[in-house]
């Protein structure tokens, strides 16, 4: 979609600092951190929020969720604990409507979530 950011990102027409990517992913840092490591994970093909998903996206789902531990690793993150958020609407916090996975690391964090 030309108007969602994160296409943009995913189409390098805008420019991020990727940490990872692939055909179907891309991984970059969060523009306003939230924690000393802050990357979101999305695929590349559009998919507005978790309610959009159907399940035929289960598939690549499995990968998101099998990518997250490799990304985690690779952030250096794994093996200290980390949380993983999606927001789904904006009253749950979502501000970007194309479907992203917070990895978020580096402190502790607290429960429950705000
Ligand atoms: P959410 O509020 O769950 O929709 O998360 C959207 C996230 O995208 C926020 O944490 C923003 O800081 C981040 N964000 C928005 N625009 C950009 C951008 N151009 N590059 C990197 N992160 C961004």
């Amino acid at each position: 979609m030309s108007d969602c950011i994160f296409c943009r990102i995913a189409a390098g027409e805008i420019p991020a600092r990727l940490a990872a990517e692939d055909p179907e992913f891309v991984a970059f840092r969060d523009l306003n951190p939230q924690a000393p490591v802050h990357v979101l994970l999305i695929p590349r093909r559009h998919v507005a929020t978790v309610n959009d998903l159907a399940a035929a996206d289960a598939p690549l789902l499995g990968r998101i969720w099998t990518r997250i531990p490799l990304l985690a690793a690779e952030l250096g993150i794994a093996d200290h604990g980390y949380r993983v958020v999606v927001n789904c609407l904006a009253p749950a916090g979502q501000s970007v409507f194309h479907l992203h996975f917070h990895l978020l690391g580096g402190r502790a964090m607290g429960w429950p979530p705000g």
